[in-house]
């Protein structure tokens, strides 16, 4: 994980291929060329309203329907710009020429604020709310209290002491990426004043390791945090960590940040998510408003592996168990959600799992049934195969 700055996926950092050839021995052009087209889709799918916002505003459509990023280099952006009369490319320049990749991020997130700043008008986009949110973020040192395993593949961990007790969550999905020893080493290479470049910077044996994980529970009044930690393998080394994690134990949590924005005026939610997902799902329950509908659908390993879940009348619960398939491999989401009826009234579907599931999902609720970006969060929480999300 290099670069968390997404919660949709979070170690991503906007950016593209020059569309204009840029020289091979530009590093920033061949930053840009490494990082690929999954960085167009993270500008053009995770800051769709930002790009919007860009194009219709600095692109000079003020009718825009729709804007795609086609392109980025150390001076600017290639915008298409989709309005009633047809597609119009513009190009936008940045203020000034970047030097580096992290100037580069800085630069692209630049032209939201100077298109929200032209426009005059009031609102927030993703990129605005995530600029906001990255503002905010501090890493907290802490150590592990308490070990509890709620199942052979879950573990409940607790987190105190430190300066955690100055910590204070962002929504029901608030999470932070947990900061843990480099492997083979028992004690943390970093402080407060951690920073990803700080990361980035860092000889190998020397970098710490972890993951994103959520607030099950925060208790403020002991400032105590419990995080449910899936353990599945070896292999991941937060899962390793996991495994062995006894009082004493010290951590770092980067963060808080959060993913679970209902739009004003949502009058039910559904929440989607396999077993990483679930401590989220829990804490939403927990903290909606009285009353509001929910329907969730769950999966896990099998019965036994299910979680606790807040319930309430008008909470319905679908639990869809694997039964022997691995975990990441099954449409067992995506087919549970296909089979429910119209969804009616102003739906917010949330969810947090693997990364494929995630998407099958987002592709039903939006092409299938309808809804808006604004009614949709679907969340990949790792990937199957490997890579950090
Ligand atoms: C916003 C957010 C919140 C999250 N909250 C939680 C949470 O509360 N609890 C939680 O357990 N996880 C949570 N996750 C998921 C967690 O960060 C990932 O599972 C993470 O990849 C685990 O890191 P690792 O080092 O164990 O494995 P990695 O090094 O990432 O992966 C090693 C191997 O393990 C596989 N793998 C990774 N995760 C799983 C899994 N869950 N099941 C099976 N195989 C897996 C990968 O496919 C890969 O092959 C969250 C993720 C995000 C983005």
């Amino acid at each position: 994980m290099a670069d968390p700055q997404g919660a949709a996926a979070p170690e991503r950092a906007p950016g593209a291929p020059g569309a204009q050839g840029a020289p091979v021995d530009d590093p920033v052009a061949a930053t840009l060329a490494e990082l690929g087209p999954a960085v167009l889709d993270r500008l053009n799918n995770d800051f769709e309203d930002s790009m919007l916002l860009v194009g219709r505003v600095l692109g000079g459509r003020p009718e825009a329907l729709s804007a795609t990023v086609t392109g980025v280099d150390r001076r600017g952006v290639d915008v298409t710009v989709t309005d009633p009369a047809g597609d119009h490319l513009a190009r936008i320049d940045f203020v000034e020429e970047v030097g580096d990749v992290a100037q580069l991020t800085a630069s692209l997130l630049g032209l939201v604020t100077r298109a929200r700043e032209v426009s005059r008008e009031e609102g927030t986009t993703s990129a605005e709310r995530e600029m906001a949110e990255l503002a905010g973020i501090r890493t907290f040192l802490a150590q592990v209290v308490a070990v509890a395993d709620l199942h052979p593949h879950l573990r409940q961990v607790t987190f105190a002491g430190g300066d955690l007790a100055t910590f204070a969550p962002r929504g029901p999905d608030t999470f932070l990426y947990l900061l843990l020893p480099p492997p083979g080493r028992d004690t943390l290479t970093i402080d407060q004043g951690f920073t990803w470049e700080q990361h980035a910077q860092m000889p190998e044996a020397e970098r710490p390791v972890g993951g994103y994980y959520t607030v099950r529970r925060w208790r403020p009044d002991v400032g105590e945090l419990d995080v449910l930690m899936v353990v599945h393998g070896n292999e991941g080394q937060a899962s390793a960590w996991a495994q062995r994690a006894r009082p004493g134990d010290t951590v770092a949590l980067w963060g808080p940040r959060t993913a679970y924005h209902p739009p004003p005026g949502c009058d039910r939610l559904l929440l989607v998510a396999d077993e990483t997902g679930l401590p989220a799902v829990a804490a939403i329950l927990e903290q909606r408003p009285p009353g509001l509908p929910a329907r969730v659908l769950a999966e896990v390993a099998s019965e036994a592996e299910r979680q606790a879940l807040p319930g309430a009348p008008e909470v319905e619960v679908t639990w869809l168990h694997r039964d022997g398939a691995e975990a990441g491999t099954t449409t067992l989401l995506v087919d549970a959600a296909r089979a429910l009826p119209p969804l009616g009234g102003r739906p917010y579907v949330w969810g947090g799992g693997e990364s494929r599931a995630m998407t099958a999902v987002r592709r039903h609720v939006r092409d299938d049934r309808g809804l808006g970006r604004d009614a949709v969060s679907l969340v990949a929480y790792w990937r199957h195969g490997g890579g950090h999300e």
